[in-house]
């Protein structure tokens, strides 16, 4: 977490105020480097990244920002052309910025929430375009819990509590470093400690950019929890993202409730239902599939020593084939031309521990199997009139 900022209070525009979007400012420093220009100005309006929060989008003059980097505490930003006046408009791409406020501000509520809930500490935390994640402690969190964290956040929220920014210098005891604050988790520098503070209810010694106030997060929401080595990892979604996935799901189950002419309320019966229906449904024609083969090799066998037959492998048609086709005494070649896959079953393989070897090279595949059912796979295509040859010759 990085949190410690040698530059003057007074240009980071992006630490005194990160609502404002828009300002003229001045380029300090200019270099051209690999095909694009990097900048300095004067006021640091782009937040360049840190802590897992993205840097800023936005624009410089009329071009966008391809980059921005803080390098010895100094903001770069990086544009394709050297604009033509020193002053120039820089603008953030608000929304890009204010959907991470939200989700960071989320973040810091969510961990004290389950801190005070729990006891489960937050080890770290993720913001992406896509996701936000924290991962905690603890080697599982329950259904209920998780929905006592959601309660509690949006009590939290409904309070109305406002976000303060303090400066902290730590005082040296021993080896301890003692804070004015009561912080979730101790900072790693002792140095201007930027203090992020939910009206009393959280301390917390963090660079990002946070909203005002809680109520300005309108709904914390966990998404998915996962296992990741002994600890647990919670998704959540914050503000408008909470509304866009509040949408995107609830259209995605009116689609599904509408397929299945229900209600929401009886959607999953129907749906558990349904699949109950469709794997027996799928049973049975399995098993009436299996017969017509049957019924087709047993009138066919008795032509050849070997009978091929192309079919479909799924749904382990191919095995239950093999099997039967050794009961009965019948030599088969079953092909799936279409994942290339082959069945070879016959009492000779059992017998004859090196035909299998013979019959794979003539395939020019990869295979093996025991029982008198070799199986495999083949790249180009299967040498059906060459193994049918090879077994009229040698059996
Ligand atoms: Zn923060």
């Amino acid at each position: 977490m990085k949190f410690y900022f040698p530059l003057k209070l007074a240009e980071i525009i992006y630490y005194q105020d990160p609502y404002i979007q828009e300002l003229e400012s001045e380029i300090v420093f200019s270099r051209n480097i690999n095909n694009y220009y990097l900048l300095k100005f004067r006021e640091n309006l782009f937040y360049p990244g840190g802590g897992g929060q993205p840097a800023d989008r936005g624009m410089v003059g009329n071009q966008p920002v391809e980059k921005i980097e803080e390098e010895n505490g100094e903001v770069l930003v990086y544009v394709k052309e050297l604009p033509p006046e020193s002053r120039v408009c820089l603008k953030v791409d608000f929304n890009w910025r204010y959907d991470f406020m939200q989700q960071h501000t989320a973040q810091h509520l969510l961990s004290q929430v389950i801190l005070r809930l729990f006891n489960f500490q937050t080890l770290s935390f993720s913001m992406f375009e896509d996701h936000s994640a924290i991962e905690l402690n603890c080697p599982e969190i329950s259904e209920i819990q998780i929905r006592q964290v959601e309660e509690e956040c949006f009590r939290q929220i409904q309070k109305n509590l406002d976000i303060k920014i303090h400066y902290d210098v730590f005082i040296n005891e021993g080896d301890k470093l003692k804070s004015s604050f009561q912080l979730r988790k101790p900072p790693k520098v002792s140095e201007n400690v930027r203090v992020v503070e939910i009206d009393g209810y959280d301390f917390s010694a963090c660079g990002g950019l946070h909203v005002r106030s809680l109520c300005e997060l309108g709904l914390v929401k966990i998404v998915k929890v996962d296992k990741v080595r002994r600890n647990v990892r919670l998704y959540y979604v914050a503000g408008r993202r909470a509304l866009l996935d509040y949408q995107q799901t609830r259209e995605t189950l009116m689609k599904s409730c509408n397929l299945f002419c229900c209600s929401p309320n009886d959607f999953f019966g129907l749906l558990e239902n349904s699949m109950k229906n469709f794997k027996e449904e799928s049973l049975k024609s399995r098993k009436i599939i299996l017969e017509l083969y049957q019924r087709i090799i047993e009138q066919e066998i008795r032509k050849e020593p070997i009978l091929y037959l192309e079919i479909n492998f799924a749904g382990e048609i191919a095995k239950k084939l093999g099997s039967w086709a050794l009961e009965k005494g019948f030599q088969l070649i079953l092909d799936d031309k279409q994942a290339k896959r082959f069945l070879i079953a016959s009492a000779l393989l059992k017998e004859q521990p090196d035909l299998q070897k013979s019959v794979l090279e003539i395939i020019n595949g990869r295979g093996g199997g025991r029982g008198g059912i070799l199986e495999g796979s083949y790249s180009q295509e299967l040498p059906v009139q060459k193994l049918l040859h090879f077994w009229k010759e040698n059996f």
